[in-house]
């Protein structure tokens, strides 16, 4: 009985829809978009944003839409520190 199924999906050009892709929110638009479409960023020791290609790095990870905008504020967003301005050092 699901071979009817399986057959109108290979026929038409319906793509697995029904599953539902895990979703995650981008950090300066705030919108959401499937995992897969995003970049996900990780703090490093240095205190630097690296690309989590994998997206399974242990921690806090930052997850950025590949709109030019975002990717522009977000080069400026550092997670965790108040805009201040002056920093201890
Ligand atoms: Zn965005």
């Amino acid at each position: 009985m699901s071979e009817t199924k399986a057959a109108a999906a290979k026929a038409g050009n319906m793509t697995a829809t029904v599953r539902t892709a895990p979703e995650r929110m981008c950090v300066i638009c705030r919108c959401r978009f499937p995992k897969s479409t995003l970049t996900r960023y990780t703090l490093a020791l240095q205190e630097n944003l690296i690309i989590d290609s994998k997206k399974n790095r242990p921690g806090r990870g930052w997850y950025l839409c590949s709109d030019p905008g975002c990717a522009f504020k977000f080069a400026k967003y550092r997670p965790g520190k108040r805009r201040k301005g002056k920093e201890h050092v």
